[in-house]
C-alpha cells in the first residue's frame, strides 16, 4: 500500500525536526525519515554543548511547539563585548561594546544547551498530529516531474516535494547532481563548558586571536555551577587537537590566558568535543521536487554562531512560502524559495569568512586597521545598531 504525504523531508536534526513540525501544525501532511534512533528521551546529562540562537530564530520554534517544552532554560545573551588580541599581552582596549538596550527591550537572543533542543524536539516528534516519523530508517528516493516515491524499508510514499535535510554531506544534494563549494580553515573547534567564579551578567564575549576566535557565551547556571559558561575555543588544527588532549590545570590556564581575569577562576563542566571547521555553499537550493534547507545547503564558520540560525531562517520562509499553495513543488514556488535565502545566506557566509581571515593574522599593518575599524564602529551608534538588529537575525 502507498501513503500519500504532501511533503517528505529526511534528516530529524534540529533543522528538518523544527521544519516538520512547524508544517504539520498548518496541516500539512508530512512524513519524516533519519538515520538515526531518535528516542523519546535523549541522554540526560549535562555534556557542555550549546547553540547562541538569535532572537528571529525564536519565531519557527514557537510555530513548531518546542520553545515552551525547552527543558532547560535559556540564558538570554544582554550584552556583547567584541575584543581583539594578541596571546600574552592584554585584550586590546579599542573593543566593541553591544548592549541589547540600544535596540529595545528584547535580548540579542539566548545561548541554549543543545540537549535542551534535542529533548523538546524528539518529544513532539512522537506525539505530534499530521506527522509520519520512521526513525531509525533510510529512504531511497526517487522524483519525477509528478511526485517524489520513497521506499522505507517495506513502506511506499509518495509526497510532492522533498526536502533535503541531511546536513552537510547531504546524500540528496548529490544525488541531484548539484555543486558544492568547500572552503577549509585549517581550524578546528574545542567545545566545552566552564564554570565560573564570578557571574557572567548575560554578557557574550568574542576575543579574536591570530590562532582564531575564542568565544564565551553566557549559560543558565545548574546546581553544581551556578556560574556557567559556554566556551568555543578556534585554533590551528594541531594546536587544538594539543588543547583536546591535555589534562584539566594546564588546558584551564590556557583558557585563564585567553579569559584574562574575567569570569574570575574556572573549571571544566562537562566533557570537551573538537570540531574541525570548514564553510561550504551549495550551487542550487532546489532541483526537481527536491529543496535543500540548513547545513545540506550552507555550512558557515561558526565564528559568530550562525549556523544553526541561518536553517531555521530556510526553515521559517519555506513554512511561508508553502502556505495556501497548491502544489509544493512546483518550480515557481521552489524559485521563490530559493531566492529568498540564497542571497542572504550567502552574504552571511562571506561575511563570516571575512571576518575569520582579517582577525587569524598578526600582520601589524592589519591589526593596527582592524583595531581602528572597531574604535571607529564602537563611535558610530547607527552602524551598531544596524550590527545589532543583523546579530538578531532581524
Ligand atoms: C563548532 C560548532 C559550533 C556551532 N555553534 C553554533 C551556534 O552557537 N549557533 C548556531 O546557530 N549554530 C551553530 N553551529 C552550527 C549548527 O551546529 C548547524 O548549523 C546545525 O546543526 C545544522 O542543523 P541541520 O538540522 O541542518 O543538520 P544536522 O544537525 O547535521 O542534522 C542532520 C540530520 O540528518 C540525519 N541524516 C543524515 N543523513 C541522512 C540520511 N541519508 N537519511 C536519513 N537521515 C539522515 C542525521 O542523522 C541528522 O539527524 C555550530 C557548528 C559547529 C561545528
Amino acid at each position: 500500500m502507498t501513503t500519500t504525504h504532501d511533503i517528505a523531508i529526511i534528516g530529524a536534526g534540529p533543522v528538518g525536526g523544527t521544519l516538520a513540525l512547524a508544517l504539520a501544525a498548518r496541516g500539512k501532511r508530512v512524513l519524516l525519515v533519519d538515520r538515526a534512533d531518535l528516542s523519546p528521551m535523549e541522554d540526560e546529562a549535562f555534556d557542555g554543548r550549546a547553540y547562541a540562537i538569535a532572537a528571529g530564530s525564536r519565531v519557527v520554534m514557537d510555530w513548531a511547539g518546542i520553545w515552551d517544552k525547552l527543558p532547560y532554560a535559556p540564558c538570554p545573551i544582554l550584552d556583547i563585548d567584541v575584543t581583539d588580541g594578541k596571546l600574552g599581552r592584554a585584550p586590546s582596549p579599542l573593543k566593541l561594546h553591544f548592549d541589547h538596550r540600544a535596540v529595545g527591550d528584547d535580548p540579542f537572543g539566548w545561548i541554549i544547551e543543545a540537549r535542551s533542543i534535542r529533548i523538546a524536539l524528539n518529544k513532539r516528534l512522537h506525539t505530534a498530529e499530521n506527522l509520519t516519523l520512521r526513525a531509525p530508517a533510510e529512504a531511497v528516493v526517487e522524483r519525477s516531474a509528478e511526485q517524489v516515491r520513497l521506499r522505507v524499508g517495506a513502506e511506499e510514499f509518495t509526497a510532492k516535494l522533498v526536502v533535503a535535510a541531511e546536513g552537510r554531506k547531504s546524500p540528496l544534494r548529490d544525488q541531484a547532481g548539484i555543486g558544492l563549494t568547500r572552503l577549509p580553515y585549517h581550524q578546528t573547534a574545542v567545545i566545552f563548558a566552564i564554570g565560573h567564579e564570578r557571574p557572567h551578567n548575560g554578557v557574550a564575549l568574542e576575543h579574536f586571536l591570530p590562532g582564531g576566535p575564542f568565544a564565551a557565551l553566557p549559560m543558565t547556571g545548574t546546581p553544581e555551577h551556578p556560574n556557567l559558561s559556554a566556551i568555543v575555543f578556534t585554533e590551528r588544527d594541531a594546536t587544538a587537537q594539543t588543547l583536546y588532549g591535555m589534562t584539566e590545570a594546564p588546558f584551564m590556564a590556557e583558557v585563564e590566558k585567553r579569559l584574562g581575569n574575567r569570569l574570575g577562576r574556572v573549571e571544566l563542566a562537562g566533557r570537551r568535543w573538537l570540531y574541525p571547521l570548514s564553510a561550504q555553499f551549495a550551487a542550487r537550493y532546489y532541483d526537481t521536487r527536491l529543496v535543500l534547507v540548513g547545513d545540506a545547503a550552507h555550512g558557515v564558520h561558526p565564528i559568530a554562531g550562525q549556523g544553526l540560525n541561518l536553517g531555521y531562517q530556510d526553515a521559517q520562509a519555506l513554512v511561508e512560502i508553502l502556505d495556501g499553495v497548491e502544489d509544493p513543488g512546483a518550480p515557481e514556488v521552489l524559485r521563490r524559495y530559493q531566492a529568498a535565502r540564497r542571497p542572504i545566506n550567502m552574504a552571511m557566509l562571506m561575511g563570516m569568512d571575512t571576518l575569520d581571515r582579517l582577525f587569524s593574522t598578526n600582520f601589524p599593518p592589519i591589526r593596527l586597521a582592524r583595531d581602528l575599524g572597531l574604535a571607529a564602529v564602537e563611535r558610530m551608534p547607527r552602524l551598531k545598531k544596524r550590527f545589532m538588529l543583523a546579530a538578531m537575525g532581524r
